[in-house]
């Protein structure tokens, strides 16, 4: 039994996380400030002796004797994390900054969740971990994308000037439930609005690609990493590779839910990725993991989930 820290732990990929560890019976700390996440997201938890909620913001310092850290506090929606940009980057940044310090005096393992976003607007197709991206340094997703390289930067660096057993994954779109409804990202949006038989609205053409994967892929990549030794930093890639259009998404979910909504077209947002998707080649060597979940059976998931919460 170890015992884990997992920032943002009330989030949706936290909860997730949570649940997996204190199943799998580690001594948990869930750490969150509410930003995004829910209590709602771990209640099945509280009350369980190796399961423990704390209340605290990662940009001031936190100290707790532990083995783990998963650090994944931080706003994932765009209009979560474009909402107070500059909360986004201190929480990237100044929050790396705080675990990096308590995994240097504790010697503990720490993982950091990056993300695809490092890659930008992609030049290269599909995204290896050897590429360095292609990220505009004051655009309105900067907050977030320039505050995940940085915190990047800083896992690395502490790793080579203190020896802190650092990893980094970047995750690409992940999707399942406890998502919030309203979080604005095109999973929830379409599945939502289907539910609703409202219109679906298309950024764009629609011929924008993305690569999502389902939640537990995620979770079994993320523990599998966090096994590594600790001449393994990554950073290294967990997505689903299927890469599909917007359109074919809103197709997918308007046949899943027998919806009648119509599609509608909105313009783009500044600096919207025009493609993206993981090369998984590392994590299929390295871990011998790759995801399990197809787009369409974990879609159904999120239909199950969010029905009886629609109305
Ligand atoms: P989420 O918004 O559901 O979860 C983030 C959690 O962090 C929330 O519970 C929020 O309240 C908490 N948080 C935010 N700021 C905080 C702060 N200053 N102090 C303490 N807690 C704070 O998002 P998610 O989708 O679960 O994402 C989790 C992590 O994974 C994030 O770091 C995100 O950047 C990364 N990620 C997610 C995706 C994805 O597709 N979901 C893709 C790439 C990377
Ligand atoms: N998108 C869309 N309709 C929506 C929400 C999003 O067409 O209602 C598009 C968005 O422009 C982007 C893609 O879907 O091209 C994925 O958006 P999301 O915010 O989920 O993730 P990210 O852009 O951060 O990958």
């Amino acid at each position: 039994m170890k015992r884990i820290l997992v920032t943002g732990g009330a989030g949706f990929i936290g909860s997730h996380l949570c649940q997996r560890l204190v199943a799998d019976g580690h001594d948990v700390i869930c750490l969150d400030n509410y930003y995004t996440g829910s209590k709602e997201n771990v209640w099945h938890l509280i009350g369980k002796p190796n399961f423990e909620l704390v209340r605290h913001d990662v940009t001031q310092p936190y100290w707790a004797e532990v083995d783990e850290i998963y650090n994944l506090a931080c706003p994932a929606s765009p209009i979560h994390y474009q909402h107070d940009p500059i909360q986004t980057t201190k929480t990237a940044i100044f929050g790396i900054y705080h675990l990096m310090g308590l995994a240097r005096r504790t010697h503990c393992k720490i993982l950091h969740a990056s993300t695809s976003e490092v890659y930008g607007d992609p030049a290269i197709h599909p995204q290896p971990e050897t590429y360095w991206g292609n990220v505009n340094p004051i655009g309105i997703r900067s907050c977030y994308d320039e505050g995940k390289r940085c915190a990047e930067t800083l896992a690395m660096d502490y790793h080579r000037i203190h020896g802190v057993r650092s990893k980094i994954i970047r995750i690409f779109n992940t999707y399942g439930p406890n998502m919030q409804a309203y979080d604005g990202r095109v999973v929830t949006n379409f599945v939502v609005s289907a539910l609703k038989n409202e219109d679906i609205t298309i950024y764009g053409d629609g011929m924008q690609t993305r690569s999502f994967q389902y939640v537990t892929d995620l979770i079994e990549g993320m523990i599998r990493v966090m096994a590594t030794d600790d001449d393994f930093t990554g950073p290294i890639n967990l997505g689903n590779p299927g890469e599909f259009t917007m359109l074919e998404l809103a197709h997918l979910v308007i046949e899943l839910t027998g919806s009648d909504s119509k599609l509608v077209f909105k313009p783009l947002p500044q600096d919207d990725p025009r493609q993206r998707k993981p090369d998984i080649t590392l994590a299929k060597t390295k871990l011998g993991w790759e995801p399990k979940v197809s787009l369409r059976e974990g879609l159904q998931h999120v239909i199950d989930y969010f029905r009886p919460r629609i109305r």
